[in-house]
């Protein structure tokens, strides 16, 4: 039984140089019509499950005006209610108004996409926040919601342990209940990659890594990334590789074994030609990504679950065995995960699972 969405607003103010999302610049003409295409394509797939989790993303969901908000909103009462309501938001387009009309409308977390506080490195990733305006607008978010996100970013060019300590001082001074963080990495079709900009190198990236997971200690590392108070039940969905619909341009899904992506044409989506790619999931490719999204949680994999779920002993898993013995998997009588030392390591492990004959 499904019981996630996410939901694609590809509209957003400016571009971000590090950014290879789906996205647009924002048009109020364009907006009307993708919320009626986005309503056709929610009318045609969805079959009427009650959702526990709705993830509002983008794109900026945020730039759009109080009447569009509206508008998406009523669209997407029809998933009647579900338990974590999130919507994704930029601080320079966040108002009080919006706010209430987010709260009128029973949404219920804020993911906020920060990056960094240092105002040298938002204005290097094309960012249009200042140190004072986030402080500013993370207070009046929390007059609102108490379940809120905070993305931080690091490993950017030139960027310093001391400048990402500094971020994270900031970051625990605003006492909200989840962090997710990530490395930066420079990819291809994104400003500064065009810009000829290099990831920094690793030993600085897992520098960096140790640093975020002892500063975080107060929270629950349960994410190679993720650190919460309050975990996000929809990511969970994701990294337990349970099944959810996805909506929207460039939004992906995984709906009756079938994963697939949608479009990332304008034109195509407006002409109801939503889906792009969908791949059925053998039971191998299912085993495939039990692991590779399981094994980011630190948790782990439940054996007991794996075994209910495929009919086979996880140690029957190519490479498993191995990766015991080499003790960069633990295996406990309930769970197997990644040994806390090799964290840093985890897409090296990940890849022992990928096409794993
Ligand atoms: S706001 Fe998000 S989606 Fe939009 S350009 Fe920046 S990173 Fe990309």
């Amino acid at each position: 039984m499904i019981k996630s969405c996410y939901i694609h607003i590809p509209f957003c103010q400016s571009i971000c140089s590090y950014c290879d999302f789906c996205k647009f610049y924002y048009n109020e003409k364009m907006v009307n019509e993708y919320l009626d295409a986005l309503k056709k394509e929610i009318d045609t797939y969805y079959k009427g499950e009650q959702l526990e989790t709705l993830y509002i993303g983008g794109g900026t969901p945020s730039v759009l005006n109080l009447d569009e908000l509206t508008k998406l909103l009523k669209i997407l009462k029809v998933f009647n209610k579900p338990s974590e309501y999130t919507i994704e938001c930029n601080i320079e387009n966040i108002t009080e108004d919006k706010l209430k009309i987010f709260k009128k409308y029973g949404i219920n977390r804020i993911s906020i996409g920060i990056q960094t506080f240092n105002e040298k490195h938002l204005k290097y990733l094309n960012r249009h926040h200042t140190l004072k305006s986030a402080l500013e607008t993370i207070r009046l978010v929390k007059k609102y919601f108490t379940n809120i996100n905070v993305d931080l970013m690091y490993a950017l060019p030139n960027q310093t342990l001391d400048e990402l300590n500094k971020d994270i001082d900031i970051f625990l001074s605003l006492d909200v209940p989840h962090i997710s963080t990530y490395s930066l990495i420079i990819e291809p079709h994104t400003i500064l990659y065009n810009h000829k900009e290099k990831n920094i190198d690793d030993e600085l990236d897992y520098e960096m890594y140790k640093l975020i997971c002892n500063r975080l200690s107060n929270y629950e590392h349960y994410e190679t990334s993720n650190f919460g108070i309050i975990k996000s039940k929809h990511n969970l969905t994701y990294w337990k590789n349970l099944e959810y619909y996805g909506f929207g341009m460039g939004a992906s899904g995984y709906v009756d074994s079938i994963r697939y992506d949608n479009t990332r044409s304008l034109n195509e989506y407006l002409n109801g030609n939503y889906r792009k790619e969908e791949i059925y999931q053998t039971n191998k490719l299912k085993i495939e990504n039990e692991f590779i999204l399981g094994l980011r949680l630190i948790e782990g994999i439940n054996i007991y679950n794996f075994k209910e779920k495929y009919n086979l002993d996880i140690l029957d898993v190519k490479n498993v065995k191995e990766l015991i013995m080499d003790k960069k998997l633990v295996l406990t009588n309930d769970n197997l995960y990644i040994d806390p030392k090799f964290w840093y390591l985890a897409n090296d492990i990940l890849i022992n699972f990928i096409n794993n004959d």
